[in-house]
């Protein structure tokens, strides 16, 4: 083991320098992995998918008792745009009125690094000899679609009947200060893309013709009234959003034969992708005439009651930061969408305010109080446990 502890902000600086936009590695994972060796952790380097588009990934423990406590995180990264938008080039991991700039330094490198120099501080003095195992599941395939990474790598430990007890991943869920929002559960996402068939015709003789534009309209109608849900105990109500209506009707005397538009459901607990389907298609035979439905469910909602690993979360962020966080399931998808399945997984990292803008950074406080927050987790996680 390095006698000098591990200054989180460098190793975040270091990953920075890593342009890792997916599906890219470009020696991220390796990083993260020589220090884990250091560390003694035992590492797997794990390849999935052919040519370039293969990704890397890696799962290291250390400890070979139960618990074992697993990290999650991405070392990959979203592109950062135009590098005009930027104060610095977005991978040169500049500091100015201590915050670290570029692409990843909230989602997710930071936290990375955090978790990391927490593992360390934490097993000083104790070495692989504890009575669990901490373990990390880092994957370079997050931000795109996620088919090689941290999919793949559960169904691998699974083979090897390597079991996860619990999950931490390091998304970027607070909101306005650290320490104010913890996500035990997230929204479904699906989307819909509807065509009406019509029948064109003369806008004079409408009799001879079926105005696929007005059924468009009635159906939306029929959407966008109904209220899918309350909300819960734990999410907000589900709401469906309209994101475009295409007819592309040149001719102001045609009645156009066919009318397109795109939607989107976030969905909370009271609803399944399946479930969302058939209240769809009774919406819209209501309406009647020929449609075509495309329904692609990219996520369905899940919850994890809140338990040990939220609530030792909680405890460890009150000591550090005074806060008290809402236990939250708004925002997008993440990877725990996978993880929830095989075991208990809390959510929580860094103020996501500038993930995937330009200028994205982190302030090296935050990075700092990220660092105990995580080392008083294992501390009391490991204690309950
Ligand atoms: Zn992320």
């Amino acid at each position: 083991m390095k006698n000098a502890a591990i200054d989180p902000a460098a190793l975040a600086a270091e990953l920075i320098r890593r342009p890792s936009v997916t599906p890219r590695d470009e020696g991220a994972i390796d990083i993260v992995a020589g220090y884990l060796e250091d560390l003694g952790f035992t590492c797997h380097r794990l390849v999935f998918g052919e040519g370039d588009q293969a990704i890397r990934n890696l799962y290291a423990r250390i400890g070979r008792g139960q618990p074992n406590l697993c990290f999650a995180g991405h070392t990959d990264v979203v592109p950062p745009g135009a590098r005009e938008a930027w104060s610095f080039d977005p991978f040169s991991a500049s500091l100015r009125a201590g915050a670290l700039y570029g692409r990843g330094a909230v989602d997710m490198k930071g936290a990375i690094a955090a978790f990391i120099a927490a593992a360390e501080r934490w097993l000083v003095g104790r070495g692989a000899d504890f009575a669990g195992s901490i373990s990390f599941l880092i994957t370079g395939d997050e931000e795109a679609a996620g088919l090689n990474g941290t999919r793949k790598v559960l169904e691998w430990l699974a083979a090897r009947g390597e079991v996860l007890d619990a999950c931490i991943v390091g998304e970027p869920t607070s909101a306005a200060a650290l320490g104010d929002m913890v996500k035990i559960g997230r929204r479904g996402s699906l989307n819909a893309h509807l065509s009406v068939h019509g029948v064109q015709g003369h806008i004079a003789y409408p009799h001879r013709a079926d105005n696929a534009a007005h059924r468009l309209v009635a159906m939306l109608h029929a959407l966008t009234v109904a209220e899918l849900d309350q909300g819960s105990e734990h999410f907000q109500p589900s709401t469906l959003q309209v994101s475009t209506i295409d007819i592309g009707n040149p001719a102001a005397n045609v009645i156009p034969a066919e009318a397109r538009a795109v939607f989107n459901i976030r969905f909370g607990d009271r609803w399944s992708g399946d479930g969302l389907k058939r209240w769809l298609a009774e919406r819209l035979d209501s309406v009647g005439g020929r449609y075509t439905l495309d329904v692609a469910i990219s996520g369905e909602s899940f919850l994890v009651a809140p338990g040990i690993v939220s609530e030792a979360l909680g405890e460890a962020i009150r000591r550090v930061t005074g806060r008290d966080p809402e236990l939250s399931t708004t925002g997008g998808t993440s990877d725990a969408r996978f993880i929830h399945s095989y075991c208990p997984v809390a959510e929580f990292g860094l103020v996501g305010q500038t993930m995937h803008k330009a200028d994205e950074r982190v302030d090296l406080a935050d990075l700092a109080a990220l660092t105990e927050i995580y080392r008083t987790f294992l501390d009391l996680f490991f204690a309950k446990s």
